[in-house]
């Protein structure tokens, strides 16, 4: 049996970029994933993505087959439809991916870089000796042969299943479990209309508690005739079936009338900051698997790919050094939670605020009198802090007088998310600092709970 450095489990996004940095810098690696070949890389998802992730991680950008549809913004409706923020800017600038043949070339990429990759192989769970993670156990799903392998560093790219990570012991010091409450459950189809697609540019993002609570539903362009829409609600208790939220609520307007399915499903995903440690001795965290989605509209193509990416980069050079613990992989940690780490937890409070923290009566109010703007979104979905000068309080604070709650929980997000990409940005440089660290990012995550979500 080949010999490899690095194992990566599973050919998502995620993965593919792990392995594909990987075998650049020379290592052996074993890409593998429980899905035949031809099928990785499909995958329940909105298929949209930003185009800066591709500049930033310096891949072409989608074309032919693979793009379905090019996006210059998105639209964002108030539960009672009357109020649409259209936001039009580079950063919303993006793709709509036809996701198989996105997948397939990430995997193209990976395997050309020289990954072996192992399709059909399920893996069932990490080879721990001592303290450290030093293999996988895995069964070859043709043959039903148990495949056991060695490795120097195991790459969880699992996804949300997160099949390595949720059976780590607590010594290797990485959060196993991720709360019910910060997943969504979604479903998500891919629909032929008998018309066409109202605004074909835009990703459609539509807030209201009643179809989906605590999260949205959207409704993005597949080309000019097709749709994929869907639903995330809140794994809170007693949550509604995403499919039947979305069939009652949603696939009976005008626009879907005559529409054929093409292709649907559920599925989840974590919509949180990042686990706090994503490393451990022999083993690396990525993807959905880290919780690298962004909290408020749940993208993780892009995060994972730079989380594969980073993971990667510091992979090899552990490996130089021949120091593959905690301590000699920790850079990767500190490299994504001062990148887009920072942003995402900004995002993580703002999601307090906007998802579970405010009612539709006040987004309705809010959107309609600009007590929220476009601005705010836009600046939130850059990663930049939101501040109100004076002249700007005081214009919201006359329109809003009947919702002050609503304003103080805006000013409160405002400064939470400011806080929280401070201590991200100074993430401890070794395992050294770590435990304060974590105790300051949950009393801070506590009070945003506290002040900015609707139980309280
Ligand atoms: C409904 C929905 C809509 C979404 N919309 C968007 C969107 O519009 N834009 C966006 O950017 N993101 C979106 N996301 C999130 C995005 O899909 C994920 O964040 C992203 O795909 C994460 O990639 P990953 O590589 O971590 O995991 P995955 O893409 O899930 O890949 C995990 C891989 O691991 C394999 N695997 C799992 N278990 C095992 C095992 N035991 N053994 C071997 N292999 C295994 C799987 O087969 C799979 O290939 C959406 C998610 C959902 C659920």
């Amino acid at each position: 049996m080949k010999k490899f450095d690095v194992i990566v489990v599973g050919a998502g996004t995620a993965g593919c970029l792990t392995a594909k940095t990987a075998a650049e810098a020379g290592l052996e690696v074993g890409l593998l994933d429980r899905k035949p070949r031809e099928k990785i890389g499909e995958k329940i998802c909105g298929d949209a993505i930003g185009k800066h992730h591709f500049d930033t991680l310096g891949l072409n950008y989608p074309s032919g087959d693979e793009l379905q549809s090019r996006i210059e913004g998105i639209k964002i409706y108030s539960p009672d439809m009357e109020t649409v923020f259209q936001i039009e800017n580079e950063m919303l600038y993006g793709f709509i991916v036809n996701r198989i043949l996105f997948g397939q070339r990430l995997l193209k990429l990976a395997v050309d870089a020289g990954a072996t990759l192992l399709d059909s192989t399920l893996v069932v769970e990490p080879t721990i000796k001592g303290n450290a993670v030093v293999g996988i156990l895995s069964r070859d799903i043709k043959t039903e042969a148990k495949i056991q392998l060695q490795c120097k560093v195991v790459v969880d790219a699992s996804g949300f299943l997160a099949i390595l990570r949720r059976k780590l012991p607590s010594e290797i010091g990485v959060d196993t479990e991720v709360s019910n409450e910060d997943v969504e459950a979604c479903y998500r189809e891919i629909r032929q209309l008998d018309g066409h697609v109202a605004s074909p540019d835009f990703c459609e993002i539509y807030l209201d508690q009643n179809t989906a609570p605590q999260g949205y539903y959207w409704i993005f362009p597949e080309g000019e005739t097709k749709t994929n829409v869907g639903l995330g609600v809140r794994m809170t208790k007693n949550f509604p079936k995403p499919k039947d939220q979305l069939c009652n609520n949603v696939l009976c307007k005008p626009l879907f009338k005559d529409s054929v399915l093409i292709t649907g499903g559920a599925w989840c995903v974590p919509t949180r900051r990042p686990l706090d440690c994503m490393v451990g001795n022999g083993i690396v965290m990525v993807g959905d698997s880290a919780c690298q989605v962004n909290p408020i509209h749940g993208g993780g193509m892009g995060p994972s790919m730079m989380g594969g990416m980073f993971a990667g980069e510091v992979i090899v050079e552990a490996l130089e050094r021949g120091d593959v613990t905690r301590e000699g992989l920790w850079q990767y940690n500190m490299r994504y939670m001062q990148s887009y780490g920072a942003k995402q937890a900004g995002l993580d409070i703002f999601r307090f605020f906007l998802l579970q923290g405010v009612s539709d009566d006040e987004i309705n109010y809010g959107m309609k009198y600009q007590l929220i703007t476009e601005e705010d979104i836009l600046k939130t979905s850059r990663g930049e802090n939101v501040r109100l000068n004076i002249t700007e309080a005081t214009r919201r604070v006359s329109k809003g007088l009947g919702k002050l709650s609503m304003l103080r929980r805006l000013r409160n997000a405002a400064r939470l998310m400011r806080e929280i990409k401070v201590l991200y940005k100074n993430y401890p440089d070794s395992p050294k600092g770590f435990e304060e660290w974590k105790k300051k990012t949950h009393e801070l995550i506590t009070t945003a709970d506290r002040l900015l979500s609707r139980k309280q």
